[in-house]
């Protein structure tokens, strides 16, 4: 039986107390507990878990993978970062800060399935909704005529039509603003969208049937709500980009059914979210000629290589404490190079500011981004562009030491494909073989002194061959 009781809840982490107190025992924020009026959920439903509710052992060699059937969208790279597509039973959660395109690209989603789908509004009207499919061209398409637009923000509704109508998947735009009747909190409200959640959880477990919400995202990038919301749901499938920018990011932050490595690449048209046909070069800015602080690294998002430009720019500080402002890259990353550069490769940059960020709103977090950022800065210190059509990539150590980046070969071949001739990469430790690309140049250095030479002094070295310069 249901029992409603009273809670505080803390808005900040959704911790819940039994009496009010000034600040959170928890996470410490001042004044973030509300009452909140919560009902004991019923554990059986909670632990039934997305592929079969059957108690009895099957042994691990017996299971297929056909027990895990999907349900593609026919949008290749969104099914690509859900691993095949979405499950049957399968709670998605789509986040992206507002207006970069969650709405559109579920649209679009919804449309390809070609099976019946409930789409649950509270964003938008439900004429709002038919103005954007009307948009997007999704109204004359037969698949089209399966899509029913629920203009409603109270889950009890949305799971009751739900249960009648029986689709294959049921979109709710957006979590933020669906409600639970029995709680007192406003819509967006840390219980409100946490109970809405375990809500649709076991709706989509009960009746075997794909639930993806919608989630904004906050300024610092997080989903806008507890943090326990992603823990419920069985993925998490982010969109990133600049809002007034073409190009987006689609990837898997969490996923129970697939890789989380895997990305898909977007470009924002008028008529929707279009899959881009050459992903890897996509977020490459076209210069007609080399710039000072600029650098082109090879990375890998999953198996997939995408060039990105790093862009730098230093600039003398004024008075007080030196700007070091990152976009896209780990500032504590920029502000160790910083640091290693000074110290290790005569590049000093303590009395400068600094700014540094990837082109086309791209965020990227492996290590092998910071030789291409530190040649960035020091490109931009010394005035300097790199050599056209050059690349670098690799690790760079507290000792100014370079270390090899995963997927060396792969990088490379991709970055020869584009048409890039030079690259600088580190030197193999011990055991390690150099890698070659055709049509590639590769050069190997070992630190990153080394680098900074190799990638922006003018004249070789008198033994060039060792010390191959980038310019000559
Ligand atoms: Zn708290």
């Amino acid at each position: 039986m249901a029992r409603p009781t009273s809670r505080f809840v803390c808005q900040g982490c959704g911790e819940a107390f039994l009496r009010w107190e000034g600040q959170c025992r928890n996470c410490g924020a001042w004044n973030s507990l509300v009452e909140t009026v919560v009902r004991d959920t019923p554990r059986t439903a909670r632990a039934r878990g997305p592929v079969g509710d059957g108690t009895a052992p099957i042994a691990l060699s017996d299971i297929g993978e056909s027990d895990l059937p999907r349900l593609a969208t026919a949008i290749g790279e969104l099914d690509r970062v859900l691993g095949g597509g979405l499950v049957p039973g399968s709670l998605v959660l789509v986040g992206g800060e507002p207006g970069i395109g969650k709405s559109t690209l579920l649209l679009q989603a919804a449309a390809g399935l070609g099976r019946p789908v409930l789409y649950a509004t509270g964003e938008e009207s439900a004429a709002q909704v038919r103005i954007r499919a009307g948009r997007l061209g999704l109204l004359d398409a037969p698949a089209g005529a399966a899509i029913e637009v629920l203009a409603e923000h109270d889950i009890g509704r949305i799971v009751e039509v739900g249960r009648t109508m029986r689709p294959a998947l049921v979109v709710v735009d957006s979590i933020q603003t669906a409600t639970v009747d029995e709680l007192d909190g406003a819509a967006g409200s840390v219980g409100q969208v946490r109970e809405a959640t375990v809500r649709l959880m076991e709706f989509a477990k009960g009746e075997g049937i794909a639930v993806v919400l919608v989630g904004h995202v906050t300024k610092d990038g997080s989903i806008a709500g507890p943090k326990t919301m992603e823990h419920l749901v069985d993925a998490v499938v982010s969109i990133e980009g600049e809002r007034y920018a073409a190009l987006r990011l689609v990837r898997a932050a969490k996923n129970r059914f697939g890789s989380t490595d895997e990305v898909g690449v977007f470009e924002m048209a008028g008529s929707g979210l279009l899959e881009v046909s050459d992903p890897a070069r996509a977020f490459l800015a076209e210069h007609p000629e080399p710039a000072p602080g600029s650098v082109v690294a090879p990375t890998m998002e999953g198996s997939r290589p995408l060039l990105v430009e790093v862009q730098a720019l230093v600039a003398p500080a004024g008075y007080g404490t030196p700007a070091r402002k990152a976009s896209g890259i780990d500032p504590n990353r920029l502000g160790l190079l910083v640091a290693v550069l000074g110290r290790r490769a005569g590049i000093g940059l303590g009395s400068h500011d600094v700014y540094a960020n990837l082109a086309g709103g791209l965020t990227v977090g492996e290590p092998g981004l910071d030789l291409p950022l530190a040649l960035a800065l020091a490109s931009s210190l010394r005035d300097r562009p790199l050599a056209a059509r050059s690349v670098a990539i690799g690790e760079v150590g507290l000792l100014g030491e370079l270390r090899s980046v995963t997927g060396l070969e792969r990088r490379l071949r991709e970055a020869a494909r584009l048409g890039f001739e030079v690259a600088l990469v580190p030197r193999p430790g011990r055991g390690g073989a150099s890698v070659e690309a055709p049509g590639l140049r590769v050069i190997e250095v070992a630190t990153l002194r080394e680098a900074v030479e190799a990638a922006l002094t003018e004249h070789p070295r008198p033994h060039g061959e060792a010390l191959p310069a980038m310019l000559g």
